[in-house]
């Protein structure tokens, strides 16, 4: 991998020869959250970079509540992308039973730690850091290796959630933030309400229309097949990182106990928490926690996702520097 090179404008422009990835991506699950945009840390250390009320581009956004509900997606999504919620549930419900009865053992809770890992490094530093703020520059391979990995945590194809994650940081908490927690009205109600769209409830609408300028830039990438295979294959890395950790299981055990094992506890249990992680970002990170850095929005710093999410929880300092590939910033926080 190479240093962060030259970073990314803060708002995509419009791309006619851009992917078309709304057609493409119909009917599959996204989930996620972080982009793309404010200062770049090569210019100056981040404790002397604080942005400041002056520093807003002249053509930001103006923030408006959210007027109406956002229109639903197709019903045949709806129900893919509940399978998809409600599986990795199932999966958990089961690990958690079996820990009580005769399915626990030590090999397949390492599966399940050893598979967190390695998918959610393939969502914060691949879908995240490298796919949308392209804080860092390297080879195919690196990229088909993240790409890969970020895959096996069944948050859809890369260049939706790339986009979709632009999208979120160009109009962050404002009407047009796909999944902002905000304006969702008065109250209790109102947090509980905000807090279930940005968690879940958003990757049940419909798509925008527009997700395909986001991702222009991709599409003239000297890697571009590489990333638009990646993306077009999501579905089989998924079905991938469930079937690696079966075969595991089986291998070590070798018993077909094990196999049934490796898939709940490596599979299903691990992207339930996988998914989870990544959504907290999306509505944990935009309510609770610490503002050290005056972002344009509610993002927040919450050290609980931050140690889950591997620095994907410094939420307001990602907000304060998108490209920046470290978002602890801080001596002592190693992501
Ligand atoms: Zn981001
Ligand atoms: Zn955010």
């Amino acid at each position: 991998m190479t240093p962060p090179s030259a970073l990314p404008t803060d708002t995509p422009p419009p791309d006619p020869a851009g992917i078309d990835i709304t057609k493409e991506s119909r009917g599959q699950i996204v989930t996620h959250s972080p982009t793309h945009t404010g200062p770049s840390t090569a210019a100056a250390p981040p404790e002397f970079a604080r942005p400041t009320p002056d520093d807003r581009a002249a053509d930001e956004p103006v923030r408006e509540p959210t007027d109406g509900r956002p229109e639903a997606a197709p019903v045949r999504v709806q129900v893919v992308t509940l399978f998809g919620v409600i599986v990795p549930f199932l999966g958990i419900v089961a690990a958690c039973l079996m820990l009580w009865g005769w399915g626990f053992s030590w090999v397949h809770l390492g599966l399940l730690l050893g598979m967190y890992v390695f998918t959610s490094l393939g969502v914060t530093v691949g879908y995240h850091r490298l796919f949308t703020h392209r804080s860092f520059e390297t080879n195919a391979v690196v990229k088909f290796v993240f790409g890969v990995l970020g895959s096996m945590a069944v948050e859809g194809p890369v260049l939706k959630w790339v986009a979709m994650h632009r999208r979120h940081h160009q109009h962050s908490d404002a009407a047009a933030d796909p999944h902002s927690p905000h304006h969702h009205g008065e109250g209790l109600r109102g947090l509980l309400a905000g807090a279930w769209h940005a968690h879940v409830g958003w990757i049940f609408e419909r798509d925008p229309d527009d997700l395909g300028r986001y991702v222009g830039d991709w599409a003239r990438d000297r890697h571009a097949k590489v990333v638009r295979a990646v993306s077009n294959t999501w579905m089989l890395w998924s079905a991938v990182g469930l079937l690696v950790p079966a075969a595991l299981g089986g291998l070590i055990t070798m018993s077909w106990h094990g196999v049934l094992l490796g898939f709940i506890w490596g599979g299903l249990a691990r992207v339930f928490l996988v998914h989870h992680v990544t959504w907290s970002i999306n509505s944990v990170c935009h309510l609770w926690g610490t503002r050290p850095f005056r972002s344009h929005d509610e993002s927040r710093n919450n050290a609980v996702f931050g140690f889950l999410g591997f620095g994907e929880g410094w939420h307001n300092n990602h907000h304060a520097f998108p490209t920046s590939a470290r978002h602890g910033l801080r001596g002592g926080r190693w992501t």
